[in-house]
């Protein structure tokens, strides 16, 4: 057998690892070529039929094929672009998607053609949301007035809000047009509700986005507020050409939801946010750094000794103590920070839209408020002091891992300096520690 040239062999490999489907045919529909992508595709959908005739294969899903193919008289050109072929194998019916390829067949001579094949059926099944997205909306419109709409541009600012929209919210709609969204609705990020940035992301991806969460009155009450987000499709364009979001006050229709946030999201022993949920906040902020650059800054607190205090006053009076000073410097946070407990007796403080100067005046407020409280302990009121490492994602980031090692690495200084103080994290650290 002749040895293939190089040039042959990098095209059988490229052939047998393209992620579309290729077949090659004669002018009678006999394949001559079919890669590992489209035997995946065509082969299921052959069943008893001749599976060396690419016509026959798709004799079931597609039958018209053949005929403009047979058709195509000039025997050169493009016989079909982008043919969707529904491929129902029995499997849409359990509520699944039916499976959808997409079809490009090219002759190149009257005895030759390449037929493409790529697997659309997420982008299908996007497109079917939408549309039911929009009938939706259409069936809202007309028929009840008891909603808030809002009209979003593609940049996200607010275009338009209906008369109903100040009758729930006592916001007027000239106050609310052209700002952005997420300065008019109220949105407790701190408890993992996605910002408004990312339900019009998900909505721009799937078509719609749907939360629910509080929403302030500006009579100071507040109402359980569905959203929905629907991204608006420009006629004939695949792009979103702006959002509509309906606000619905209804009754809150939970029970159990607060109970299992708390669960998923607080340590059991504080009450202060857990370790799992600190992560999902600050990789978060971590992304809206890198979108728009406002720094934000990390604490870490250590409990000084806190080993005696265990074997001194016992675990009960440890735990007491972690409880207190939990309490202590949430009292000292503003409402945005987010205070955590990151294991034993290592908290840790996420202070979105701070830099490390105003995170030294922040750590320093608690190191006092700590060192201030006093707890039952055996014989006597018992006081104790923490450690605490500053660190912003400017200099101590760019990843979350990178700003925690970096607090980390000033709360050891602030040990080593003989602990009850503040220290802030510098670059030459790491190299002084080594
Ligand atoms: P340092 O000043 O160097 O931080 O000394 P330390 O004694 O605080 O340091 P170390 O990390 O060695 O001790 C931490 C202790 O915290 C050990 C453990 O018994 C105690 N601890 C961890 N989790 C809990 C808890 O949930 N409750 C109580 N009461 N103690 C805990
Ligand atoms: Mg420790
Ligand atoms: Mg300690």
């Amino acid at each position: 057998m002749e040895m293939p040239s190089a040039e042959a062999q990098g095209l059988m490999e490229f052939l047998y690892a393209c992620p579309v489907g290729l077949v090659e045919i004669d002018g009678a529909g006999t394949v001559t070529m079919m890669n590992p992508h489209a035997m995946k595709h065509l082969l299921p959908m052959a069943g008893d039929r001749d599976m060396t005739n690419l016509f026959s294969i798709l004799e079931g899903c597609a039958p018209e094929l053949r005929n403009l193919f047979d058709a195509h008289e000039s025997g050169r050109g493009t016989v079909a672009d982008g043919l969707r072929i529904m491929v129902d194998l029995g499997r849409g019916r359990g509520g699944s998607d039916p499976k959808v390829l997409s079809c490009t067949l090219v002759r190149m001579r009257p005895d030759r053609a390449i037929a493409t094949f790529v697997d659309i059926t997420q982008q299908v099944a996007q497109e079917r949301r939408l549309r039911q997205a929009e009938t939706w909306f259409a069936s809202l419109l007309d028929g009840i007035n008891d909603y808030a709409i809002l009209t979003i541009s593609a940049d996200g600012w607010i275009e338009a809000a209906n008369a109903s929209f100040p009758r729930q919210t006592g916001m007027a709609v000239e106050h609310v047009v052209g700002r952005y969204l997420d300065e008019v609705l109220t949105i407790d990020a701190q408890s993992g509700e996605l910002l408004c940035g990312d339900q019009l992301r998900l909505a721009e991806r799937d078509g719609w986005c749907l939360t629910e969460g509080w929403q302030a009155r500006t009579d100071g009450g507040r109402y359980w507020c569905q959203r929905l987000v629907a991204a608006r499709v420009a006629e004939g364009d695949a792009g979103v050409s702006g959002f509509t979001v309906v606000l619905r006050d209804v009754v809150r229709q939970q029970g159990d939801s607060d109970e299992l946030r708390r669960m998923l999201t607080r340590d059991h022993l504080t009450g202060a946010a857990n370790r799992a949920h600190f992560y999902r906040i600050a990789e978060r902020e971590q992304q809206r750094w890198e979108a728009d650059g406002r720094p934000f800054s990390l604490v870490m607190i250590d409990v000084d000794h806190f080993k005696a205090v265990n074997d001194v006053h016992g675990h009960p009076v440890g735990d007491r103590l972690l409880r207190a000073l939990t309490e202590a410097c949430q009292a000292t946070l503003r409402p945005g920070d987010l205070f955590a407990r990151l294991g034993g007796e290592e908290f840790a403080v996420l202070l979105p839209n701070t830099d490390i100067g105003r995170a030294m005046l922040l750590a320093e407020r608690l190191r006092a408020q700590v060192a201030a409280m006093r707890i039952d302990g055996q014989g006597g009121p018992l006081a104790v002091t923490a450690s605490l490492g500053c660190a912003d994602i400017h200099h101590g980031g760019p990843t979350i891992e990178a700003l925690v090692a970096a607090a980390d690495s000033a709360l050891y200084a602030a040990k080593r300096g003989g602990r009850n103080r503040v220290s802030r994290y510098a670059a030459l650290m790491e190299v002084g520690a080594a």
